[in-house]
């Protein structure tokens, strides 16, 4: 991983070079690279975000790859600051341990595990886990917190160790982590080794319906490598003697699939999902008008955007933002929005704040500020949690600010 980029010109799925762009975002800072104060002068690393869809097998990916250790090595996402995500993740436990019938002290292994998140609830169910964390800082509060976690990438050496040191697991979970990954031929090959025989794995990620469906073009980012569908994916497990036996839909960044995956061979059934999302897929994920209109409408949305934003700044009107998430760096980045629209972007992460938006700039500060600086519109650019956050702030509302929810529609409450 010696690199700072590379073209990616062959499909990380199939091998292919036939590769169509279809979307040109232009150069972006990473989209985690917030700026503190004393750096806000320094000229910031920029790298194209252009998207590609394989003609042969449909996967969807970006055309650089940029290297984990300039986008992962200090990371400040942390999973538990939000409780929506917690108790996904306690559904994720619940759900897998039904579906998989894990008995008590099954082995489950989370790759990506961040500060724990999912590993908790399966510990509450006194299940062995481990966890495995590239972010050496996440890695030590996951320890800390007694969630045992290798502060590490994932690979197939590391898999070795793991099998002697620990044993083969039950079941693994990569939970939005499979789309971060450039290599994950290495993944699946380290899953293997450390998959029981009868073993399930679990991956979790948005799903590119719902990206395309929803307009959701700001989940794209450097950190983003791949953005699946079932047809690839499909194509990925047969080509490393798995298959896909279940397919689920979960709400988790605007519409993410759920993928059951074991190896082909012993005995499992394949339930009626798989082939409901191939027949869905087909004929959609395939055609490249699909992607000509998704290009064309995110034009269109941003042109009303910064126009209604414009509009209101004419009438002497405040206006802040509400989440500084990863996306909300592709968004304001794409429309060039600054601080000469949105004055400030509240966050309840502490890590985020006191810190400047990526490229654009924009102070990030504690939601404290939302009522001693009460805007006249706010806009949620973490729409995933629109209507936690419109329920919390709901005084302000009564109070006169409007809510400004730029997806799947701008739309002003
Ligand atoms: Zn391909």
């Amino acid at each position: 991983m010696n690199f700072r980029t590379h073209k990616h010109t062959r499909c990380r799925i199939c091998g292919s070079s036939g590769l169509k762009k279809i979307l040109d975002l232009g150069r972006m800072p990473p989209a985690n690279a917030f700026v503190t104060k004393q750096n806000l002068s320094k000229k910031e690393l920029t790298y194209p975000l252009d998207v590609y869809v394989c003609r042969r097998c449909n996967l969807v990916q970006l055309g650089i790859v940029v290297s984990p250790k300039i986008l992962f090595s200090d990371y400040v996402y942390f999973s538990s600051t939000s409780k929506v995500f917690m108790q996904h993740f306690e559904e994720l436990a619940d759900t897998s341990i039904r579906r998989i019938s894990l008995q008590k002290n099954s082995f489950v292994i989370d790759i990506g595990s961040n500060d724990g998140i999912l590993l908790k609830p399966f510990i509450k169910k006194r299940f062995r886990v481990l966890g495995i964390e590239p972010a050496r800082n996440i890695a030590q509060i996951a320890n800390e917190a007694h969630v045992e976690t290798i502060p590490s990438f994932f690979s197939v050496p590391l898999a070795r160790r793991i099998k002697k040191s620990h044993g083969q697991a039950d079941l693994i979970t990569a939970t939005n982590v499979f789309a971060h990954i450039d290599d994950i031929d290495e993944v699946i090959e380290g899953v293997k080794c450390i998959l029981k025989e009868n073993g399930v794995f679990i991956i979790e990620a948005p799903y590119l319906i719902d990206l395309l469906d929803n307009n959701l073009f700001d989940t794209i980012y450097h950190e983003h490598l791949s953005y699946f569908s079932v047809i690839p994916l499909t194509i990925f497990f047969r080509k490393h003697g798995m298959k896909i036996f279940s397919v689920e839909h979960t709400a988790t960044h605007g519409g993410s699939l759920r993928i059951y995956a074991v190896r082909i061979g012993p005995p499992r059934k394949i339930d009626a999902s798989v082939a409901r999302y191939l027949r869905l897929e087909q004929n959609r994920i395939t055609s490249l008008h699909t992607y000509k209109q998704f290009a064309e409408k995110i034009d269109r949305d941003k042109e009303k955007l910064v126009a209604l934003l414009k509009q209101l700044r004419k009438q002497g009107k405040t206006i802040a933002g509400y989440g500084a998430p990863a996306k909300s760096n592709t968004l304001l980045n794409y429309y060039s929005i600054s601080a000469d629209l949105l004055s400030y972007i509240a966050d309840d992460s502490r890590y985020k704040q006191n810190l400047y938006t990526p490229g654009m700039h924009i102070p990030v500060v504690s939601p404290m500020h939302l009522t001693e600086r009460q805007p006249d519109y706010l806009v949620l650019l973490a729409w995933n949690f629109a209507e936690s956050i419109m329920k919390k702030w709901n005084d302000l509302h009564e109070g006169g600010m409007k809510f400004i929810l730029p997806k799947p529609e701008v739309n002003i409450i």
